[in-house]
């Protein structure tokens, strides 16, 4: 099994990235926060315990994710090739998936590490709008829907996140930045990663993100 992981903080385009490579690529698409949201919704234990550290914008548990992404990979065959979105987010995190690639015989294929300066992560998550039945993600002005408040894939309604007003968006930045963004050294020093600015148009950013995948790992930024 293969995986590639799309590190970045909230905002930088890992979800939509997620949705666009999944169906070029015929990716298995791994969202640790549509799992969660799911789990919330379904009223399952986990989803009881995860549903407060979500609206405050706090990270989840790493034993309750750890179980969700094993359970998820439990199934996975020799020819499997998942994309991790939003997993993982801890240094934890990230020592659990390589015990399970080291038992799976499984490798890292690469990291790609979204980036975008503040004020875009801000403004693309207080803009977001997300299909309540499906999970795409929309913006009101960036990616708006073809009629306003459904969604162009399956016809469900559109809502904001709860986690998805200022005071939480700007307590899951500073999440990021403390538990999470240490990161991308731990992934540089192994040589998968690859930075992809997203501050740009979708088709670049997808053109872009392709590439990486395609060609060798690079350390260095690029533009
Ligand atoms: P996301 O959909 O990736 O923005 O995640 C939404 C929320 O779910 C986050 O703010 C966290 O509370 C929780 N979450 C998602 N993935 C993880 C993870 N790998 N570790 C801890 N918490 C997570």
């Amino acid at each position: 099994m293969k995986v590639i992981v799309l590190l970045g903080p909230p905002g930088s385009g890992k979800g939509t990235a997620a949705e666009r490579l999944k169906e070029r690529l015929g990716l298995d698409h791994v969202s640790t926060g549509d799992m969660l949201r799911e789990a919330v919704r379904a009223g399952t234990p986990a989803g009881k315990e995860a549903e407060r550290c979500m609206q405050a914008g706090e990270l989840v548990a790493d034993e309750i994710i750890m179980r969700l992404v094993e359970e998820r990979m439990a199934a996975g065959g020799a020819q499997q090739r998942y994309l991790f979105d939003g997993f993982p987010r801890t240094v934890r995190q990230a020592e659990l998936l390589e015990s399970v690639l080291e038992r799976r015989n499984g490798a890292l294929e690469r990291v790609l590490s979204l980036e975008a300066p503040r004020d875009v992560l801000v403004s693309r998550l207080t803009g977001r709008r997300t299909c309540r039945r499906c999970g795409t993600n929309f913006h009101v002005r960036n990616i708006p829907p073809r009629q306003p408040g459904i969604c162009d894939a399956c016809g469900g309604d559109l809502y904001q996140r709860p986690d998805d007003n200022e005071a939480t968006i700007l307590n899951r930045l500073a999440v990021y930045n403390r538990q999470t963004e240490s990161l991308i050294a731990r992934y540089a020093s192994s040589g998968v990663l690859v930075h992809v600015a997203t501050d740009k148009p979708l088709d670049e950013m997808v053109a872009e993100l392709v590439a990486a995948l395609d060609g060798p790992a690079r350390a260095e930024r690029r533009a």
